[in-house]
């Protein structure tokens, strides 16, 4: 039996089939490829070139694999996208998991593990945020993934179909062995923006917005090691293989960092003055996104190893001076 990751081209879909495939397991990788990349495919896993979107597509995986098991990554995911193109985000978001889960109830497969996220919050009402807090996205991403949490809850009521939504805080870093890392175009998160000065691709790091009422004025947020949501995701599907019942958990380090202080850490990794600009506030960014990972901790027996930023934003470095121009270096 096998696992279907699809999204598995992408940033953190690609790190987890790379965990999943160092554990010993069978992985299915589908992926339309519009913001993946092939090479970011593990070479043992199966790949598909396929849009969840595309029900025949999905139909077609589902009868030639014996999927055990789906962990879904294929979304969209950039917050001021999301504020200036909302219906690619219900379209992508909510539509493709639609037709994924269609094809999945048609074929019985009834286990789901996939990426949800801290926007799902908004701004929260107490730091560090727990699963039970309440949501009120301030943007469309967010609320296009909770959206899709709840198509889930429904779904599992009506078919009997069990997941685990995963709310990411904030993904950075790359494998430790440097063969994989974050590759988007055009980049829009912070950390490799911030690293594309030091490798000479930008002049400086724009801030936006010094007027959040945080320690510095500039949004917090919490840093997770892409290979600790990795471990993450193997450890949700086990739960669920396992007879878990559907469920909703945080994933983050409990420390909240501002964009300012992530700058000087990586002016400390890298050895270079990173110029600074301050600039407009984006467009549905909270202030403060802290996550309480207890849960996960406690029911999954997560352990994250990477919990020091320094360390992250090394692993990032790493592979960004290595792979300037991502995966077509
Ligand atoms: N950010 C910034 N400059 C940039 C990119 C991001 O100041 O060039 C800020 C952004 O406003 C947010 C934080 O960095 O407060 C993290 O943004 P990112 O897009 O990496 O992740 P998000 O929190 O949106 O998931």
């Amino acid at each position: 039996m096998a696992i279907l990751v699809l999204g598995g081209a992408g940033y953190i879909g690609s790190h987890t089939v790379y965990e999943l495939i160092d554990a010993g397991r069978d992985v299915v990788v589908a992926d339309n490829l519009q913001t993946g990349f092939r090479a970011a495919v593990h070479p043992k896993a199966r790949f598909y070139q396929a849009d969840i979107r595309d029900r025949a597509a999905m139909d077609a995986l589902f009868e030639k694999e014996h999927i055990d098991g789906v962990i879904h990554f294929a979304a969209s995911s950039q917050v001021g996208e999301s504020m200036t193109d909302p219906l690619k985000y219900y379209d992508n978001n909510l539509g493709g998991t639609m037709v994924l889960l269609s094809s999945m109830v048609a074929h019985g497969v009834d286990k789901i593990v996939f990426s949800s996220t801290a926007a799902t919050y908004g701004e929260p009402e107490q730091v560090p945020i727990l699963e039970g807090d309440k949501t009120q996205p301030t943007n469309c991403y967010g609320e296009t993934k909770l959206a899709m949490e709840h198509m889930m809850s429904w779904v599992s009521r009506a078919h009997g179909l069990r997941y685990v939504a995963l709310r990411y805080f904030n993904a950075c870093g790359a494998h430790p062995s440097g063969v994989i890392g974050e590759a988007h175009n055009p980049e829009t998160h912070l950390v490799p923006i911030i690293l594309q000065v030091p490798n000479g691709q930008r002049e400086a790091v724009s801030v936006f917005g010094d007027d959040y009422p945080t320690r510095d004025g500039t949004c917090v947020r919490d840093y997770i090691h892409v290979t600790d949501l990795a471990q993450a995701h193997i450890l949700a599907l086990d739960y669920l293989l396992q007879g878990g019942e559907s469920n909703v958990f945080n994933l983050g380090n409990g420390v909240g960092f501002t964009v300012k202080e992530v700058i000087e850490c990586a002016r400390k990794v890298t050895g270079h003055p990173i110029p600074a600009v301050v600039s407009p506030r984006r467009a549905g960014d909270p202030a403060q996104l802290v996550a309480s990972s207890e849960k996960a901790k406690t029911v999954l027996g997560w352990k994250p190893r990477y919990d020091n930023l320094e360390t992250i934003i090394s692993t990032a470095w790493a592979w960004h001076r290595a792979h300037p121009n991502g995966y077509n270096t």
